[in-house]
């Protein structure tokens, strides 16, 4: 995550869409690499995080960057978790894959920062450029509802009502 050229989609997104396609796919790896391509479609949607990156990459707040992306690491896992305790996976290996496969390139992209770029900056390049296929900047407010709409409808899927 993080830095002022590249961007974030909520991990706790990717991990649910992640989550739902591995739940769907046998065996477990292909789920874990299908939910891998998932980040990259994911991130292609223009979802309203430049502002956000621009505020909080700035100097002296790369600890704001830090502490959500952790945050938000951890609520993805308790996502997954709570479909899993609550019986609302099929598949659970499968979900759990998918949804590892999905955050995964966001973790690299999180050790290439804090090595200052210095690791992987070839794939630092490739997700930069992923994400800016569909180069339309959304307000902050107006990406944040396309991923909160994301993460419902696929909650949905699973057979969560939330609303
Ligand atoms: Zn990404």
């Amino acid at each position: 995550m993080g830095g002022t050229s590249n961007g974030v989609m909520f991990l706790i997104v990717h991990a649910t869409v992640g989550a739902m396609i591995g739940d769907n796919l046998e065996p477990p790896a292909v789920g874990f690499l299908a939910g891998l391509l998932s980040h990259f479609f994911l991130d292609a949607i223009p979802h309203g995080d430049e502002l956000l990156e621009r505020e909080l990459a700035r100097p002296g707040r790369i600890h704001w960057l830090a502490a959500l992306a952790i945050l938000d690491g951890l609520a993805a896992i308790s996502l997954v978790v709570v479909l899993w305790l609550g019986g609302f996976l099929n598949n659970a290996a499968g979900a759990f894959g998918g949804a590892v496969g999905a955050i995964l390139p966001d973790v690299f992209l999180g050790l290439s920062e804090l090595s200052k770029k210095k690791l992987w900056p070839d794939f630092l390049r490739f997700h930069d450029w992923n994400h800016r296929i569909i180069n339309i900047e959304l307000s902050l407010y107006f990406g944040g509802l396309i991923q909160a709409a994301v993460l419902l409808i696929v909650l949905r899927l699973f057979g969560l009502t939330i609303f």
